[in-house]
């Protein structure tokens, strides 16, 4: 059983789980790849001067898997249900639970309208910290967005929510923080001798 189920491993999906198990979480994604990223060619991503989107995919799928998120690559999600304090959500032809689930399925809202999930107009509606009007159920990016769809902003959201359900695991507001001493116990020294 995994502490949070992200459905859609585009921006948003993949930023939720590598915000979720970088902190601790047991965390899984399933995605059947028709990110939008495939088409797109990011010149506005902060700090990113210019790349491929399916680079800038791809780089994003090893960094979760670095951390340690189970990837459902190719498997379609085709039901996902409240079960009392959690959800299970139907993929593959398996059944998987867990505490939080988050909906990153971009334009595709038909998961949040079958869980139960409040609309308004024709996007899924949350709150700030994109929780959705299912208790621990979250929702991001262009499923929650009439325009604004930009990678960066489907990346906020995904972080958005995967610090909230950190803050509700540990009682208190979380802070993904990591100073230059994280990086060199990580990767090594960053500075060459
Ligand atoms: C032509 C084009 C150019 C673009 N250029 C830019 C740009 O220059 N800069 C920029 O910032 N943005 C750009 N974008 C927009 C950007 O691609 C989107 O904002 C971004 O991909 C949205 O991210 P997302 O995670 O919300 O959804 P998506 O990237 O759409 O990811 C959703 C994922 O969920 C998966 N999924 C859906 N349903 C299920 C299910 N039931 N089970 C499992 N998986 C499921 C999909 O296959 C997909 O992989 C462009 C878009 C297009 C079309």
């Amino acid at each position: 059983m995994a502490d949070v189920l992200v459905i859609g491993g585009g921006p948003a999906g993949l930023t939720a789980a590598l915000f979720a198990a970088k902190n601790g979480l047991e965390a899984a994604v399933f995605d059947t790849d028709g990110t939008w990223m495939h088409k797109a060619h990011l010149f506005n991503y902060p700090g990113i001067g210019s790349i491929d989107g399916s680079v800038y995919i791809e780089t994003l799928r090893d960094q979760v898997a670095d951390f340690g998120v189970e990837r459902h690559q190719g498997t379609e999600v085709t039901d996902v249900s409240a079960d009392g304090d959690g959800f299970v959500v139907d993929a593959g032809g398996e059944s998987h639970e867990a505490d939080y689930v988050v909906l990153a399925t971009g334009a595709n809202r038909d998961l949040a309208e079958s869980l139960g999930c409040d609309f308004d107009g024709d996007v899924v509606d949350v709150d700030v910290t994109m929780e959705t009007s299912v208790e621990n159920a979250y929702a991001t990016g262009a499923m929650v967005r009439a325009e604004e769809w930009q990678a960066v902003i489907s990346a906020g959201d995904g972080a958005a929510a995967a610090l909230n359900i950190l803050s509700e695991e540990k009682g208190e507001h979380y802070h993904d923080f990591d100073v230059p001493a994280d990086a060199d116990e990580l990767f090594g020294s960053l500075v060459e001798e």
